[in-house]
């Protein structure tokens, strides 16, 4: 492996123009029509990129384009196309997520509260973070960053869907050892939680994922962690429910968790439908060590549920 590096005081200074961010953008082709419409990116040649960029004169414009290569463009045969970091820039400008700051009205969420059970739960926006909160028992269920792009092209109707897929595909791709923010390698273990005072809460253990590469951090209930886990997928099908439809901020009140031993830790996560109860024994690190399906024995109390949370 080989790792050219680029000090990012050097590697950004460029950045600081108008005329680049323009060229940049250029590259990015507006493509489709109506719901497909999207951007791609292409190639362009020295004049079409000096007519998109607002540039006075060509002298002036072909410096401001030798800044850009070839850290961000590089000129092939067709013209200049981007770099990897030249698309991740590009990329970063369009959809808003250096420049964006998104507020919005809260919407109403049509799932029951996970810990009144009343359909009151809302999702309000503010500076791209969602917060889902009861308005009937006053309760946070979660507040997570969601990016100004997916803010723009979501409606009202189909932000909290998005949302949630995100988050879900988030949780499993940390569990299953890749970060969703860089591609590096993450790790996963299960702790208690840490309450506001620093003091750690001996109930309930929370899954902390993160990322060594770029630090991204998530914590979420250890369920969350088996949403994908083929005994689960397979017991919800059984029982004709599509685990697809079950949001973050309401996995369902049939799930309980308890926590068997905490060194070494393993927590007994279980659901129960129709009579039968599926139980998974969950390991340090968050995975399934041990399945069973049985008759359901009598119900035990309900723990809270709650979702995923970003480290602050
Ligand atoms: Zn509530
Ligand atoms: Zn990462």
């Amino acid at each position: 492996m080989t790792d050219d590096s680029v000090d990012p005081g050097e590697a950004f200074r460029p950045l600081g123009n108008e005329v680049r961010t323009r060229v940049l953008t250029a590259l990015l082709e507006p493509v489709g029509e109506g719901e497909g419409r999207g951007v791609a990116p292409t190639t362009k040649t020295f004049s079409e990129l000096f007519e998109a960029s607002g540039a006075e004169t060509t002298a002036g414009f072909a410096y401001h384009l030798r800044q850009l290569t070839d850290h961000y463009l590089r000129e092939t045969d067709g013209g200049y196309t981007f770099t990897y970091a030249g698309l991740q820039i590009a990329r970063a400008i369009v959809s808003g997520a250096y420049t964006e700051s998104v507020d919005r009205e809260p919407v109403t969420i049509p799932d029951p509260c996970p810990f009144c059970g009343e359909v009151g739960l809302r999702a309000a926006v503010a500076d791209n973070t969602v917060s889902v909160s009861c308005h009937d028992c006053g309760r946070d269920v979660l507040a997570l960053p969601f990016p100004p792009g997916g803010h723009r092209t979501h409606d009202d109707e189909s932000l909290p869907a998005a949302f949630d897929r995100l988050y879900r595909h988030r949780v499993a791709l940390l569990a299953g050892g890749t970060c969703p923010e860089c591609g590096g390698r993450a790790t996963s273990r299960v702790e208690y939680a840490e309450r506001g005072d620093g003091a750690l809460d001996p109930h309930p253990p929370r899954l902390h994922l993160a990322c060594g590469a770029c630090g991204y951090t998530l914590r979420c209930p250890v369920t969350l962690a088996v949403f994908d886990h083929p005994a689960v997928v397979a017991f919800y099908h059984d029982h004709g429910v599509d685990l697809r439809e079950r949001p973050i901020w309401n996995v369902g009140r049939e799930w309980r968790e308890a926590v068997l031993s905490d060194d070494p830790w393993c927590v007994r996560v279980s659901t129960e439908l129709e009579g039968e109860t599926l139980e998974l024994l969950v390991g340090r690190d968050g995975t399934v060590v041990e399945t069973a399906r049985h008759s359901s024995p009598t119900s035990e109390p309900a723990t809270d549920s709650a979702a995923p949370s970003t480290a602050r």
